[in-house]
């Protein structure tokens, strides 16, 4: 990655940090879960109206750090209006790229925005801050419930 590049992203993570998408709860919700990284202290609750197979509308409440709410905005942005498939194909993506190899390409013709946060991948404990809104959302998809990063498998 360049260093324009890199400061490029970080820019784009301290904005989303700093003034969150989405972070709301949303009206007439059917599908909602939480989730906590431990090791961090980030928190989050995760809301979704869906109709039909699409995320009509998504928001988040919570407390963390920077990587975990820009994360969760980045993700909330990513998903909306999506269909259930894309977004399950989106979380697939995501934890792919944090979990890959720091020296590994990222595609962000397939992550488009998300891709900032490639950088992560470089600070192992950072990876669960990025990952926990994905992880909410994978089990809000599933039926919901509560997920930890101490017992989500990486
Ligand atoms: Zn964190």
């Amino acid at each position: 990655m360049s260093g324009a590049l890199a400061e490029l992203y970080q820019q784009l993570i301290i904005e989303h940090s700093r003034s969150p998408r989405n972070q709301r709860a949303v009206a007439g919700a059917n599908r909602t879960a939480e989730g906590i990284n431990p090791l961090c202290g980030d928190q989050i609750t995760l809301q979704l109206r869906v109709e039909g197979d699409r995320v009509a509308d998504v928001g988040f409440e919570g407390s963390g750090c920077a990587i975990s709410k820009a994360s969760a905005s980045l993700m909330t942005g990513a998903v909306l209006g999506k269909t259930l498939a894309e977004a399950d194909a989106l979380f697939e993506q995501f934890h792919q790229m944090v979990t890959s190899r720091a020296d590994a390409p990222v595609s962000d013709a397939a992550l488009g925005k998300l891709a900032a946060l490639a950088g992560v991948r470089a600070f192992p404990a950072r990876v669960k801050c990025a990952s926990l809104a994905w992880h909410t959302l994978h089990a809000a998809l599933a039926g919901g419930g509560a997920v930890s990063t101490e017992s989500a498998t990486e």
